[in-house]
């Protein structure tokens, strides 16, 4: 079986009705990025960028930025790739960064939001992916964003830096991880190119449970419908003004939820590494309409469960 998967995995994801899917990898390094290609990415839809901040005592140069940005991009050949800027929080302490000391960090100074504090490093790391991205195609992404002024400020430090050093403006796009964002997707999506919709965190930030506790984590599930209408809201807004959206949080990679993020019209799916053939496989197997009435259906439900059991009807 795994086999056959792989052999199919450089092809194309096309639905029974001839509608074509990216499918994309979520990567943490350069390596995960090379094995990207070989299981068959179309491209990276989230690069983890922490893993270039952690475990060191002082952050990474702009010029060691550059480098490894431009050895992903290289890796990846003319794949596009979504770099997101550093997301840490307080539950997440780097030596070098500044973090308040907070009683809830996951409602705290995390994502984008510990620019206000540290504006140097989030200014060097935006610096750093333009400028890889005047050789390969790279977008920016930000996390965390819950305010319509925080795209209006991250894209002005953007075109600020580019407009200094005469570089072509990349592509701006944003996590869609918390409720505020993806029920003001309508407001949000003229100001960007694209959207990434983070189940992890939105599911974490919906139903009010933190994604690490130790015995309510499992409750923590991207299919739950609560979730799923914020998606379609999501995408409804996005699709409103034609841009692009990817899923890229946990659910993009659970076979459960893929005729339903189908249904519910995404454009992308970013998995992760050992999933892209398997996902691939799976939107194969079905046509937008059934999965339009599917992903509507599941919307009206009472839980995660009861949408588990509907998509496991569906797709078996
Ligand atoms: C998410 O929140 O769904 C996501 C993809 O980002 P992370 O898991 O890195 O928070
Ligand atoms: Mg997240």
């Amino acid at each position: 079986h795994q086999q056959d998967v792989l052999s199919r995995a450089s092809e194309a994801a096309l639905s029974k009705d001839g509608h074509q899917f990216e499918v994309c990898a979520n990567i943490g390094s350069l390596s995960d990025s090379q094995e990207g290609v070989r299981l068959g990415a179309e491209g990276v839809g989230l690069l983890r960028s922490e893993f270039l901040f952690l475990h060191r005592d002082r952050e990474p140069t702009i010029d060691e930025q550059v480098s490894i940005y431009s050895d992903i991009g290289q890796a990846l050949g003319d794949r596009p790739l979504v770099i997101r800027t550093l997301d840490v929080g307080g539950d997440k302490p780097l030596p070098y960064l500044k973090f308040p000391d907070e009683d809830n960090p996951f409602l705290g100074v995390r994502g984008i939001r510990i620019h206000r504090e540290n504006p140097r490093i989030i200014t060097q790391q935006v610096e750093a992916i333009c400028q890889a991205a005047q050789d390969h195609p790279i977008a920016i992404m930000f996390p965390m964003v819950s305010f319509l002024h925080e795209i209006q400020e991250f894209k002005a430090l953007v075109q600020g830096i580019c407009e200094k050093k005469s570089w072509r403006v990349p592509k701006v796009g944003i996590m869609i991880e918390v409720p505020s964002a993806a029920l003001q997707a309508e407001v949000l999506a003229p100001e960007v190119d694209f959207f990434s919709i983070g189940t992890n965190d939105l599911a974490q930030y919906t139903l009010a449970t933190d994604r690490t506790h130790r015995q309510l984590a499992k409750t923590v599930d991207g299919l739950h419908p609560a979730v799923l209408q914020l998606i379609a809201k999501a995408t409804a807004g996005a699709k409103k003004y034609g841009k692009h959206v990817a899923v890229c949080g946990g659910i993009a990679s659970d076979l459960d939820a893929v005729p339903i993020l189908m249904g519910l019209g995404i454009d992308e799916f970013s998995v992760s590494l050992p999933m892209i053939g398997e996902v691939k496989d799976e939107i194969r197997k079905f046509s937008r309409p059934a999965c339009r009435d599917l992903g509507q259906m599941v919307l009206t439900l009472g839980t995660s469960q009861e949408v588990r059991q509907a998509a496991r009807d569906f797709r078996s």
